[in-house]
């Protein structure tokens, strides 16, 4: 059952303690955050993530490299630029230290092995759709179409290159619907397997939804996203992300609405960010989830 949890230790492989690989993990995750926060910033004005480099949102003084620490730069400058003193939003170290913890999470869950890098790549994903969803209620077409063709390529190349055992849901499948085909046929039919019951099972929630209520429920932001979520981490993850996803918005949902004066406004929630949020702990903790459960209650 520990499949997706492929612990390979780091320690054997170079000698230095678990700790160190963690504390790595944890930095490099700052370091891509910082990365993130252009992203999250510029996506959405559809402006490039490369050019022109990071200037101050209100004087547009370039950033210096030494004022560009992860975390450390907006903790010295006191949340401040260094040039004209207005304040930058407390969001960008939040960001970097997000996705630091995210990054050694996944780490300490995934192991050191062929499989982390996809890992550390589809979080950074995450954390980016999560926060531009909460920013500006959109889940960009430049992120979710690259995150689906990105998702079918590693179901493709991989099983081939690194063998199957990263990708559960392929032992899953009943061994004779498989027989005889090629490991990268198996793995692609899994891969769309996983994206219909991600991205599929929201976009008929949302039609059936619209057809009852007459309002738009979902997106279509929300179900490219599960379709590329879903691709890679296979039907049993992308339904149990759609579930935590579900219970913890719903949770959010009632006390947003509870909070809101006018109870006949139509709350209005970024659902990615609870599907990002859902997808992040299953690609975590899905597995020993989903273990734990059938091991309590379907004996
Ligand atoms: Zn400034």
């Amino acid at each position: 059952m520990t499949n997706f949890i492929f612990l390979s230790s780091f320690e054997a492989i170079t000698g230095m303690p678990e700790l160190v690989g963690l504390i790595i993990a944890f930095l490099f995750g700052c370091i891509v955050g910082s990365f993130l926060n252009v992203v999250i910033h510029r996506v959405p004005n559809e402006q490039s993530i490369v050019f022109p480099n990071s200037a101050c949102p209100s004087c547009k003084a370039p950033i210096k490299p030494y004022d560009n620490i992860p975390i450390l730069s907006w903790t010295i400058l006191g949340g401040k630029c260094r040039n004209c003193k207005s304040a930058i939003s407390a969001r960008y170290p939040a960001v970097e230290l997000l996705t630091g913890i995210i990054f050694a999470l996944v780490f300490w869950q995934i192991g050191f092995n062929a499989f982390l890098p996809i890992a550390l790549i589809f979080a950074a994903v995450m954390v980016s759709l999560i926060f531009i969803d909460a920013g500006h209620m959109i889940l960009p077409n430049v992120i979710t179409y690259p995150l689906f063709v990105f998702s079918i390529l590693v179901r493709l190349v991989y099983p081939v290159v690194f063998g199957a055992e990263y990708f559960p849901d392929l032992q899953y499948a009943p061994a004779s619907w498989m027989n005889g085909y090629p490991v990268w046929a198996m793995s692609l039919a899994c891969a769309i397997a996983g994206a219909l019951a991600g991205g599929g099972s929201l976009w008929v929630v949302g039609e059936l939804w619209k057809r009852l209520r007459g309002v738009e429920a979902m997106g279509l932001g929300d179900v490219k996203m599960m379709l590329g979520v879903g691709a890679l981490l296979g039907w049993r993850l992308a339904l149990l992300s759609i579930f935590l996803g579900a219970f913890s918005g719903a949770l959010i949902g009632v006390i947003v609405i509870a909070k809101q004066k006018d109870k006949d406004m139509q709350a209005q929630i970024p659902f990615g960010i609870f599907l990002g949020t859902g997808s992040l702990l299953a690609l975590l903790f899905g597995e020993r989830l989903i273990a734990w459960y059938s091991n309590s209650f379907l004996i």
